[in-house]
């Protein structure tokens, strides 16, 4: 890689200083965490796939006006983005219960939901991204009221038009994971979706067979992490195999 300045390296991405002002580069990388990092280990292509993956959902959000940070993919791992304030707050969007929803609160695994449950988790890895209310966020200043107000009226738009989307492919839409960033524009911020949207923060569910085609297959041991991911960037029609076997030929 060339001589940039590395702003930041996460557990799945890294972040470069951008071309121009207020830009960043997002590199993906095969590094696959779980249950704040104390599970760890690398899935070939995976940084690829996402990044393909993030860059048609994030264009078909910008089809249906709803602003996020992609600018650009700039090639097989990279994307050019918007520099963000970063809202240090993940929101979760759930349709089905699973996952911790279940372990919490003891509903049954699979139960489908009668309407779309909202959630906010601290980001926050040292506190183990703790759950939080729409009070907290706002005495202590994470989001203005009119900003959350802002995040939950699109985190409902999203859902609305990724469940139809994924369902169109034969995938249930279960519960993800958004981030979302101020940009400045002016002296004028406006809350824009961040980060990524793909496997690793979504649960996605083949409608026939119910199986598993998200990060869940890494978490519980499930195998064939990889091929999973795969099979949602060819329903998406992001990448066919042959371009894939290609891609990852380039990238080694
Ligand atoms: P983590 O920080 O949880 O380990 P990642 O490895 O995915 O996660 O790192 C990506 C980081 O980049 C996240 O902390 C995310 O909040 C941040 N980020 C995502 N999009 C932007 C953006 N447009 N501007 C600034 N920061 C961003
Ligand atoms: N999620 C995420 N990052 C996190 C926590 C959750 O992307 O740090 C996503 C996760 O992939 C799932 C949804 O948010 O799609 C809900 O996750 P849940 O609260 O059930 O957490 P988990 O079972 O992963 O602890």
């Amino acid at each position: 890689m060339k001589n940039r300045k590395k702003i930041y390296e996460g557990k799945a991405k890294i972040l470069y200083q951008g071309p121009e002002p207020n830009t960043l580069i997002q590199y993906f990388k095969d590094d696959a965490t779980a249950f704040n990092n104390k599970k760890k280990d690398q899935i070939p292509g995976k940084g690829v796939l996402n990044n393909f993956i993030s860059e048609l959902i994030m264009t078909r959000l910008k089809d249906v006006n709803i602003s996020n940070h992609l600018i650009k993919r700039m090639n097989m791992r990279e994307q050019l983005i918007k520099k963000l304030d970063i809202i240090p707050i993940e929101v979760v969007v759930r349709n089905i219960a699973t996952g911790s929803l279940v372990q919490r609160l003891g509903i049954k695994e699979g139960k489908v939901l009668n309407r779309p449950i909202i959630e906010f988790y601290l980001k926050n890895d040292k506190l183990n991204d703790p759950i939080i209310n729409e009070e907290h966020i706002i005495v202590f200043e994470w989001a203005t009221p009119n900003e959350l107000e802002e995040i939950i009226s699109l985190s409902s738009r999203i859902n609305d038009f990724l469940t139809g989307y994924f369902f169109s492919l034969n995938i249930r839409l279960v519960d993800f994971k958004l981030e979302f960033g101020r940009y400045w524009d002016n002296e004028e911020a406006s809350i824009i979706v961040a980060d990524e949207i793909s496997p690793d923060n979504c649960r996605l569910w083949d409608v026939k067979t119910n199986k598993k085609l998200d990060k869940d297959r890494f978490r519980q041991d499930l195998g064939e992490v990889g091929k999973a991911y795969k099979e949602v960037a060819y329903r998406l029609g992001v990448l066919s195999e042959n371009e894939f076997k290609k891609v990852i030929k380039n990238d080694l």
